[in-house]
């Protein structure tokens, strides 16, 4: 990209304001809201937030605006992970390698910290070191997990939902997973008070499920999203129609899925292990782990066969749900412990080629990173498609991802609030 400073010419004749405005010329726009790329646009960014979008042609020139002219490039939003762990500690270093590959929101859907509400502030503020985080602040978990199961009834249910909320909370999540018939479930009872409560606070509510059963318990308890989708099983058309008539969302996390097995494929791992794209986020001494003691348990896990049914239900079902008019949104389960190899921003990548092999159009992809995580985690206002007034998170690429999402790897900038992010 070149770029012009044009600031020190106009220095004492123009607003600081004008002085504050970078244009970004000569894109082909899209803009997540799902309609087709425009060539040849200009996109005027101010104060952290996108001023103008209009073609390049007839574009008013702004005195003392920076000017980068991307001819040739691509633009998209930046994406919005609807499912991400930030933790455990530190923050920074993680959302730095969420933004680095592109990732301009993230969810923290774990346990965070009590600074979490003064970091959001100072982030909302314009200190951005890395991705923006929204956060859970607690999952209500069984037994035998700690954090996690410390509350046992519905009253204390009640009182731990008003403290997290207190303390920053964005969502209120529960996990409901036996995993296989090791641990118990949450009971009804207990899910049930969450919820309420939740909703009496006007939280966002959303649920860890596996199984169908537990998805349907959910429902029938007011949950707005599903953050995994339903893998014991292909969904029936009952409850895909439920779905749909409830406006609840399903977020797939097929990266996530793929994860429990890919690292075991074949004598040397997955071929993704020599993409310099994939070794960009992880250190020297983790990758040679991962290709030996990770492949070698993996190799040998006796859950293997079950993982892969898993992954490859996950995908029919992900297919059904968007073909029938169910909201979808768009995430991983990337972060928590390092030895599971959930990589940030690696597996949003992933996610993307994932969603594309279950059937999904690259457009379909983009809108659901951008348009519809923005909806569905109630950030619409500021974030998701790119628009006047909107935040100015945004991708610049060299290859188009309308030909192959894989494109999204393609990645030349990311700008975070305005900003050049490095
Ligand atoms: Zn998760």
């Amino acid at each position: 990209m070149r770029r012009l400073r044009l600031a020190a010419c106009f220095a004492f004749s123009v607003s600081s304001a004008a002085a504050q405005v970078t244009l970004l010329t000569h894109v082909t726009l899209i803009d997540g809201a799902g309609g087709p790329a425009r060539g040849d646009m200009t996109i005027a960014m101010e104060n952290g937030r996108i001023r103008e979008i209009a073609p390049s042609a007839g574009f008013a020139p702004l005195a003392g605006a920076t000017i980068i002219d991307a001819t040739g490039r691509f633009v998209t939003p930046g994406i919005i992970n609807g499912h991400g762990h930030v933790g455990p500690p530190a923050r920074d270093p993680q959302l730095r390698q969420y933004a680095l590959f592109g990732v301009t929101t993230t969810t923290s859907m774990y346990f965070d910290q009590d600074d979490a509400q003064a970091f959001k502030a100072a982030q909302k503020a314009g200190d951005l070191r890395g991705a923006r985080m929204l956060t859970v602040m607690y999952r209500f978990m069984s037994e035998p997990f700690r954090p996690g199961s410390e509350m046992k009834t519905p009253e204390e249910a009640r009182g731990k939902v008003d403290e997290i909320v207190a303390k920053g909370a964005d969502f209120v999540k529960v996990w409901v997973d036996a995993q296989g018939g090791r641990y118990p479930r949450l009971t009804p009872e207990f899910t049930s008070a969450v919820m309420d409560q939740a909703r009496k606070h006007n939280k966002i509510r959303m649920a860890h499920v596996v199984e169908l059963a537990d998805a349907r318990r959910m429902v029938d308890q007011g949950v707005n999203i599903l953050v995994h989708n339903v893998r014991d099983q292909e969904m029936p058309d009952d409850f895909i129609a439920t779905l749909k008539a409830r406006d609840i969302s399903v977020i797939s996390t097929l990266a996530r899925e793929e994860g429990l097995f890919v690292y075991g494929d074949g004598p040397n791992g997955p071929a993704f292990l020599d993409n310099p794209f994939f070794q960009k986020g992880l250190p020297a001494d983790r990758l040679a782990l991962l290709r030996t003691k990770m492949r070698e348990e993996q190799a040998g896990d006796a859950n293997r066969p079950r993982w892969l049914r898993m992954f490859d239900t996950d995908k029919k079902n992900l297919k059904k749900l968007v073909d029938a008019g169910v909201r979808y949104g768009f995430g991983t389960d990337s972060g928590g412990a390092l030895d599971r190899y959930f990589l940030q921003g690696w597996f949003e990548h992933r996610q993307m080629e994932l969603m594309r092999d279950a059937g999904l159009t690259p457009m379909q992809i983009i809108q659901s990173f951008s348009q519809y995580n923005s909806e569905i985690l109630g950030i619409a206002k500021d974030f998701g498609t790119l628009a006047p007034g909107k935040a100015a998170d945004l991708l610049v690429l060299t290859k188009n991802p309308l030909d192959d999402i894989a494109n999204m790897r393609s990645l030349e900038a990311v700008y975070l609030g305005g900003r050049k992010f490095e």
